[in-house]
């Protein structure tokens, strides 16, 4: 109580020293008349008991290192443990992350697979139209009878032959042919009859032009029409004889006889100037060739 220190540390008894002024005054009255308390001076953590049988105060000074120590230790303790548990929820975190990644790939895999499937579906049916298409615009173009080409398969060809014609400057012929008396071999042998007829004499005048770019149409009924490209006249003139004669020598039977043709021959250079339009005038001078060849007896060819 005056100050004076009894005991330092376990039991070293040190006789005559004593606290410094300040910390006696603190000591003095202790807080609340406890018996034991604690007390902070500076960086020293102090432990007071009162002793009132002895009128004394024991001052006991708990070594700071040792707590902190203890507190070291101890948050040590909890790192580790925030730490595993961190770890614990980092791993279970990348598990799913990874489950979620090889799903996802698995699904993109999938995804692209059934891509290429329906591009390989698409392709094969994109073919196959192509092919429908082609078969359909073939069979638009062609006559059903006879499967030369039709009246309006011959339009588009003579408009773009004569433009072509016109560019380069080449002779282009029409030769338009029709049967002979026609109407009276259906009458006597029959309308099926007839048709088997314009089949044979269509492939007749196909087989009998021998230019891979010379062409046949049916123009309507028993008329047929030839388009010959880069052919003069005398060319034109030429092939037509071969096909009338090629038709009599197939020597159908005809109430007259044999089944023969008729041809009118036309052939121009296209002027520069002219439209696709005048080409049209060529067939209608062919036309008017026929109509002579006709006149003149038929089984015949009139070139103009
Ligand atoms: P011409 O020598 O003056 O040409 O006499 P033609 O009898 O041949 O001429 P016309 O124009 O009087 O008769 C043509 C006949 O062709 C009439 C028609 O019965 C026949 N005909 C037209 N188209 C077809 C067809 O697709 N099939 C058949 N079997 N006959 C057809
Ligand atoms: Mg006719
Ligand atoms: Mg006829």
């Amino acid at each position: 109580a005056d100050g004076q220190l009894l005991v330092q540390g376990a039991s070293t008894a040190r006789e005559g020293a004593r606290l410094p002024a300040s910390h006696r005054r603190v000591l003095a009255p202790p807080p609340g008349q406890a018996e034991v308390f604690s007390l902070e001076l500076g960086a020293d953590h102090l432990l007071v008991a009162r002793l009132p049988r002895l009128n004394a105060i024991a001052v006991y000074k708990v070594d700071g290192s040792a707590i902190q120590a203890l507190v070291g230790q101890e948050l040590r303790a909890l790192h580790l443990g925030v730490a595993l548990f961190m770890g614990l929820l980092l791993l279970l975190g990348l598990l799913l992350v990874s489950r979620e990644i090889s799903f996802r790939r698995r699904e993109q895999r999938s995804l692209e697979q059934r891509n290429r499937d329906l591009e390989l579906e698409v392709q094969a049916r994109t073919q196959e139209l192509a092919a429908a298409n082609q078969e359909l615009s073939q069979l638009a173009a062609q006559d059903a009878l006879t499967g030369v080409g039709n009246r309006r398969s011959f339009e588009q060809a003579l408009a773009q032959a004569w433009a072509h014609s016109r560019r380069r400057q080449e002779p282009i012929a029409l030769v338009m042919v029709d049967v002979d008396h026609f109407k009276q071999y259906n009458d006597s042998l029959g309308h099926p009859a007839g048709d088997d007829c314009l089949r044979q004499v269509a492939a007749l005048l196909q087989t009998g032009l021998h230019r891979p770019e010379d062409r046949v149409f049916r123009y309507g009924g028993e008329e047929f029409v030839l388009l010959l490209t880069a052919t003069d006249v005398n060319g034109a003139v030429h092939c037509s004889e071969q096909l009338r004669r090629a038709v009599e020598a197939r020597a159908l039977p005809h109430p007259h006889g044999v089944v023969t043709i008729s041809l009118g021959v036309a052939s121009t250079i296209p002027d520069q100037r002219s439209s696709d339009g005048e080409a049209m005038q060529l067939l209608a001078r062919a036309d008017s060739a026929l109509y002579r060849a006709k006149e003149e007896g038929r089984n015949r060819l009139v070139a103009v």
